[in-house]
């Protein structure tokens, strides 16, 4: 049996996994950014596409200053990630819902890759591979931005404008007096039902 494998090597196969992540997460952008009718919604795509590309950089970058080979290794969790985001783009729905939906599966992508470099930049600095972990910082604090950028699109409109749309009929005088905060449940004597 082969020796039992030290954090160095798990570092090392984390790095892998995340360089394949961000290398399928480069055509998935593309691919939101394409299904977004919002227009700062699709910048917000496209910028963290660039982005992510200076990411893939910075990964061999990484491996360069830990003298192993640039390689990645399938990454099944954003696979998963992406394809269920996927399902969601074949769905029919109005532009708005759509939009939101396309910001469900972003920030779903995202959190994934907050947790990945957390950890990175936890074990280089665990390790003292500074040099690595001040590049994983810096991604990290990108991974964070784009988070907090999807976040603000969905809040400063797009989802009260999916909203809107789902109760178009005769729930909309509820929605004016609720303004942004609309009450659920008896005060619209419709105890949560809800229509499609
Ligand atoms: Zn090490
Ligand atoms: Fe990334
Ligand atoms: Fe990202």
């Amino acid at each position: 049996m082969a020796e039992a494998g030290t954090l160095h090597d798990a570092f090392i196969d984390e790095l892998r996994d995340t360089y394949d992540a961000e290398r399928q997460l480069t055509k998935a952008l593309a691919k939101l950014a394409k299904a977004a009718s919002s227009p700062p919604l699709r910048e917000a795509f496209e910028s963290h596409l660039t982005e992510t590309q200076g990411q893939i950089e910075r990964l061999e970058q990484v491996f360069v200053s830990l003298d192993e080979k640039v390689r990645g290794k399938h990454c099944d969790g954003i696979a998963g990630i992406i394809e269920e985001g996927k399902s969601i783009m074949e769905e029919d729905f109005d532009d708005d819902t759509m939009d939101a939906c396309l910001i469900a599966a972003g920030q779903r992508a995202e959190h994934y890759e907050m947790a990945a470099y957390g950890t990175l930049v936890a074990w280089a600095r665990a390790m003292g591979h500074s040099e690595a972990a001040d590049l994983l910082q810096e991604t990290l604090e990108e991974e964070k931005a784009a988070d907090e950028k999807l976040s603000s699109l969905a809040e400063g409109g797009i989802n009260q404008n999916a909203a809107e749309a789902t109760h178009s009929d005769e729930d909309e005088a509820a929605v004016a007096v609720g303004g942004g905060a609309r009450k659920k449940g008896p005060t619209n004597g419709k105890s949560g039902a809800r229509r499609r």
